[in-house]
C-alpha cells in the first residue's frame, strides 16, 4: 500500500469515520482512513447526540444504522444547595427531540457500516507526517509503509498534534475526572436528561434504555474511590449527592473513569493540513458538546472539499475559509464549557445567588429558552452547518 489519494483521514473514531462517510456518498474524491485499532473494543462512554447531529447522520446515512438510540424530550438543569433551575423541552423548539443518548460503540459502527476496508483500513498506525510532501507513514501488518495526499485530516484525537509544526496547543486540567456508569433509579426516566450543578463539579443523568447514563465529575482521588466502591456504598453516595428528582438510585453496573481537560489547537489547518474533532478541540463532557462540535467541524469540512476542484483541495486559501469558517462556532463551544465549569465548580459565595438567579431567568424567559436549546443543538452558525 504505496498510493496517492485526495484525502488521507489520521484516525478513524466517529469524527474520522464521520469525514469519510460524508465525502464516500458517490463523489469522485479518493480518500483512506488509517485507523490504529483492529477491533474497536468496548468503549464505556455513552454520549448525547443534539437534533443537529441526528440530522447530520441521517442526511450521510449513518443515522438508521443507530438501533439502540434514546431520545431526550426534556433537560433539566439545577444547583446544588442554591435556588433556581431552568427546564428545555421539545416541543417549545419545534423539534422531535432535543437530541437522543447511543454509546459510543454503536455511533461509531453505525458511521463504519458500509465503509469498504479499501477505505477503512484498521490496524493501521499514523507515525510520521511531513506537510511539505504531503506524506504519512503508518505501520500496518508489521510494515511501514506510506500515502501521499492532497489534503490530510486529523482526527486521531489529538494524540499527534505535537509533531505538526505551527499548531499551538493549549490545556488547562481541570483536576477532574467523570465517573461514567449504567444506574437505575425506581421509576420511569420520562426522557428527561439531569444537569446537576455542584461545587466539586457536575453530575449528569443521560435517559438510556431503561435507566440513565450518569456523568459524575469529582476529583481525581475521589473519583478513583467511587470507581472502586462497593455497590451499595456507591449508590448511597450517589443519591445523597445528586438528591431525589430522578427517584431513588436502586442498581448500577460496573463504573469507568476518564480524567478531564480543555485542550485545544491554533490554528485549525496548517500547510495540507485540517484537524477535526477531539484533535482540533477536547472539551469538558459539560453539557455533552464535544461530538456534536466534532461532526460540526466534519460537515463544514466536508462540505468546503467537495464544493472545490479536486486539484485545489488542502490548498491554502480553501483551508484558510474553512479555518474561518469554523471560528464562532468553536470559539462559543470552547468557552461555553470552560465557562459553566469556572462560573458553577466553586464555593464563592456571591456566585450561589448570581448562578440562581440566571438559571430562574432562563427558566422564566421562553425566548431565552428558546434560543438556548438552538444553540445547544445546532451550534453558533446553523445556517452554514446543515
Ligand atoms: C466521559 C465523557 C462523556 C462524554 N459525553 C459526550 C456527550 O454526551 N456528547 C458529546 O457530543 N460528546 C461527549 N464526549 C466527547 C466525545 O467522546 C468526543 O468528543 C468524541 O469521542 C471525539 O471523537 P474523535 O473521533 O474526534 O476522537 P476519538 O474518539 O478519540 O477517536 C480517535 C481515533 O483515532 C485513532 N488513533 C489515534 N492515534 C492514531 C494513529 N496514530 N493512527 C491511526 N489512528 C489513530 C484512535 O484509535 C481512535 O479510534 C464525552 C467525553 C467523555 C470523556
Amino acid at each position: 500500500m504505496s498510493e496517492q489519494v485526495d484525502v488521507l483521514v489520521i484516525g478513524g473514531g466517529p469524527v474520522g469515520a464521520a469525514l469519510a462517510r460524508a465525502l464516500s456518498s458517490g463523489h469522485p474524491v479518493s480518500m483512506i482512513v488509517l485507523e490504529a485499532k483492529t477491533s474497536p473494543g468496548p468503549d464505556p462512554r455513552v454520549l448525547a447526540l443534539s437534533h443537529g447531529s441526528r440530522l447530520f447522520l441521517e442526511r450521510i446515512g449513518a443515522w438508521q444504522n443507530v438501533r439502540r438510540a434514546t431520545p431526550i424530550n426534556t433537560i433539566h438543569v439545577s444547583q446544588k444547595g442554591g435556588f433556581g433551575r431552568a427546564v428545555l423541552r421539545a416541543e417549545e423548539s419545534g423539534v422531535p427531540s432535543l437530541g437522543h443518548v447511543a454509546g459510543y460503540g454503536e455511533i461509531h459502527d453505525a458511521l463504519v457500516e458500509g465503509l469498504s476496508p479499501e477505505i477503512y483500513v484498521e490496524g493501521a498506525t499514523a507515525r510520521e507526517i511531513d506537510l511539505s510532501r504531503g506524506t504519512v507513514d503508518f505501520d500496518y501488518l508489521g510494515e511501514r509503509r506510506q500515502v501521499c495526499a492532497r489534503l490530510i485530516v486529523m482526527a486521531e484525537g489529538g494524540r499527534l498534534v505535537e509533531q505538526v509544526k505551527g499548531i499551538e496547543v493549549h490545556r488547562k486540567d481541570y483536576g477532574q475526572w467523570a465517573v461514567i456508569g449504567q444506574v437505575k433509579t425506581d421509576r420511569p426516566h420520562g426522557n428527561i436528561a439531569y444537569e446537576r450543578f455542584t461545587k466539586e463539579g457536575p453530575v449528569a443523568l443521560l435517559p438510556f434504555g431503561d435507566g440513565f447514563s450518569l456523568v459524575w465529575t469529582a476529583t481525581p482521588d475521589y473519583a478513583r474511590s467511587l470507581v472502586e466502591m462497593e455497590r451499595g456504598e456507591f449508590l448511597q453516595r450517589l443519591q445523597d449527592h445528586f438528591g431525589s428528582r430522578a427517584g431513588r438510585f436502586v442498581d448500577c453496573d460496573k463504573r469507568s473513569g476518564f480524567p478531564l481537560a480543555l485542550r485545544y489547537c491554533e490554528p485549525i489547518v496548517a500547510e495540507r493540513l485540517a484537524l477535526v474533532g477531539n484533535a482540533a478541540q477536547t472539551l469538558h463532557p459539560v453539557s455533552g458538546q464535544g461530538l456534536n462540535l466534532g461532526l460540526r467541524d466534519v460537515a463544514a469540512l466536508s462540505r468546503s472539499i467537495l464544493d472545490c476542484p479536486i486539484d485545489e483541495i488542502g490548498h491554502p486559501g480553501m483551508l484558510s475559509a474553512h479555518a474561518k469558517s469554523r471560528r464562532t462556532d468553536r470559539e462559543g463551544g470552547i468557552r461555553f464549557t470552560d465557562s459553566l465549569i469556572r462560573i458553577f465548580s466553586n464555593e464563592i459565595p456571591l456566585l450561589d445567588s448570581g448562578r440562581g438567579l440566571g438559571l430562574a431567568a432562563l427558566d422564566c424567559l421562553p425566548p431565552a429558552r428558546k434560543w438556548f436549546s438552538r444553540k445547544m443543538m445546532f451550534g453558533l452558525r446553523p445556517g452554514r452547518i446543515l
